[in-house]
């Protein structure tokens, strides 16, 4: 199966407007030449800079993503911020479930399946992070909590809307901590997830989702990451925020998957 490969930038608490536009402005002159056919790259601003990006990004090769959402369209939800409003400004793809968002503030496995039913419904797709803690590893727990999390952030989802859907396998003791998972753990995290997708919906379905891989991703271990069968790309934080090093990032996935 043919998957697109997706290379998305988690930017998190960083960048103004002014930083966000001058980033933005030089990843489209460094990744002008990527063909949308068969590479995606997507950035998640913070929302503060999101208009901003999506103007600069109009008619480039470059998609625009959110880092949240919240799974009302609208209402009395002081702070929140709905798809609608996100569609409005040209987001195609939403992070949903970042183990930051599970961590500090609280999100349920239950919270992330009506926001994902509410990015699905309005024809976005989600990046829906799972992941194990180091805990959880070192208890020989990650089978099960990844299976756990797939099957309540997907509950009644069905299978005509979750062909948009993209999953991140972020291993949380990966996240920030430079400490990314060898390629052979993280492909067979993937692997696995990928048969719970074809025992919840269909082979054929399970070979369309894309699986991202999402912890310490760099332009030294991009390449070996991303020659793994079950890994379609990568969700990256701390290294996004560097023009060198998240052009370094596509650039090299994208020699590995031509
Ligand atoms: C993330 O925030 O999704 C992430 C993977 O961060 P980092 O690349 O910095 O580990």
């Amino acid at each position: 199966m043919n998957r697109i490969s997706l290379i998305a930038g988690n930017w998190k608490m960083y960048k103004n407007i002014t930083q966000a536009i001058e980033l933005v402005s030089a990843l489209k002159r460094e990744l002008f030449f990527i063909e949308t056919q068969r590479f995606e790259i997507v950035v998640c601003p913070p929302f503060t800079a999101l208009s901003e990006v999506a103007e600069l990004l109009y008619e480039s090769n470059i998609e625009l993503g959110a880092q949240n959402v919240h799974w009302e369209k609208e209402g009395a939800f002081t702070g929140e911020v709905s798809i609608l409003m996100l569609k409005d400004l040209g987001c195609k793809y939403v992070i949903v479930g970042h183990s930051e968002r599970r961590t500090y503030f609280g999100e349920t496995d239950e919270i992330i399946n009506k926001k994902l039913k509410a990015v699905l419904d309005e024809g976005l797709s989600p990046i829906l992070c799972v992941g194990e803690s180091l805990k959880q590893r070192e208890e020989g727990l990650t089978f099960k909590i990844l299976e756990e999390q797939i099957y309540k952030d997907l509950e009644s989802i069905n299978f005509q809307k979750v062909a948009n859907l993209v999953i991140a396998y972020e291993p949380v003791w990966a996240i920030g901590t430079g400490r990314t998972a060898t390629p052979q753990i993280a492909q067979e995290a993937q692997a696995y997830i990928r048969g719970l997708l074809n025992r919840i919906y269909s082979e054929e379905i399970s070979q369309k989702i894309r699986i991202l891989y999402g912890g310490s991703v760099k332009p030294e271990n991009i390449k070996e990451l991303i020659k793994q069968p079950d890994i379609d790309g990568a969700l990256v934080g701390g290294a996004s925020l560097d023009l060198d090093s998240f052009s370094s990032i596509i650039k090299y996935a994208y020699e590995v998957k031509k």
